[in-house]
């Protein structure tokens, strides 16, 4: 089994053509930037959230907080309420569960990706969910990851996932560590590792400010080398907590920079 956040049936920005996005939830980083700081943690059914809901979507029985999707109006009260960063709103699935659901879209996507969270916390799952993904529906399989798994250890999932998307937040480590609480040295080993494999399809970079944001760039792009995109976010303040606030503050980099910081992409 595995806890899934949200399943975006249609989306275009995770990878190429239409593809079914799928978030895990629970992250082992906690990056100062994050968007969507409650797929951090798994709910510990405190119940604090639940008198928080306006339709009485939420409910607890046997100490288990349970969420009703139908009576779910989306206002987000109970992720505002909730300060284990985390969220009562998510389904635990089972491979053949989750292979229903992705069954019903087939004809209209052409490949899943599967993100979070970090994703490869669940490697086993998504192991036996790609086989069959792949056997019975013939899709692409995509992987959007933190890096921070040896993928050079987990052989099987690489064989069976088409491409990796990779995070790379701060190549130096010092930085890395105070922005998500990890070190780098399992990322860098990853970028080379898929590299090498010829399996990323693409690496991305917030770009935010208080960071050492065109040491990483270049390094990253001299890495890369042009094998595969390298993509650059602009830090926006949506949904960043407020340490989060603190060190990167309320407005993110211009378009204008973001040009700069694009040439520095360029290695030749
Ligand atoms: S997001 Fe849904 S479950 Fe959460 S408080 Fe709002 S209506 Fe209730
Ligand atoms: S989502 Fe947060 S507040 Fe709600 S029950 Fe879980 S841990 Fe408690």
């Amino acid at each position: 089994m595995a806890l899934v956040n949200k399943i975006i049936p249609f989306s275009c920005i995770d990878g190429p053509g239409n593809r079914t996005a799928i978030f895990f939830q629970g992250c082992n980083l906690k990056c100062t930037y994050c968007h969507n700081p409650e797929t951090i943690n798994k709910c510990l059914n405190c119940g604090k959230c639940v008198s928080t809901c306006p339709v009485k979507a939420l409910s607890i029985k046997d100490n288990k907080v349970l969420w009703d999707d139908k009576k779910c109006v989306e206002c987000d009260n109970c992720i505002k309420a909730c300060n284990h960063l985390s969220t009562p709103k998510t389904k635990d699935y089972s491979v053949d569960d989750l292979f229903e659901e992705i069954k019903k879209i087939r004809p209209f996507i052409q490949g899943i990706t599967v993100s979070g969270g970090e994703c490869t916390l669940n490697a086993d799952f998504l192991v036996d969910l790609f086989t069959k993904v792949k056997e019975e529906l013939n899709l692409t399989c995509f992987v959007d990851t933190n890096g921070t798994i040896d993928l050079s250890k987990r052989e099987d999932l690489v064989n069976v996932t088409d491409k990796f998307m990779l995070d790379v937040k701060c190549i130096d480590n010092e930085e890395h560590l105070k922005i998500t609480g990890l070190n780098n040295h399992t990322i860098l080993k990853n970028l080379k590792y898929l590299l090498e494999k010829d399996k990323l399809y693409e690496v991305r970079t917030v770009v935010a400010p208080n960071l050492n944001n065109e040491h990483t760039i270049k390094e990253v792009a001299k890495i890369i080398d042009n094998k595969c995109k390298y993509k650059l976010n602009a830090y926006r303040k949506y949904g960043v907590r407020e340490e989060g606030l603190k060190l990167h503050g309320e407005v993110g980099p211009s378009e204008e920079e973001m040009k700069i910081y694009l040439e520095y992409t360029k290695t030749k």
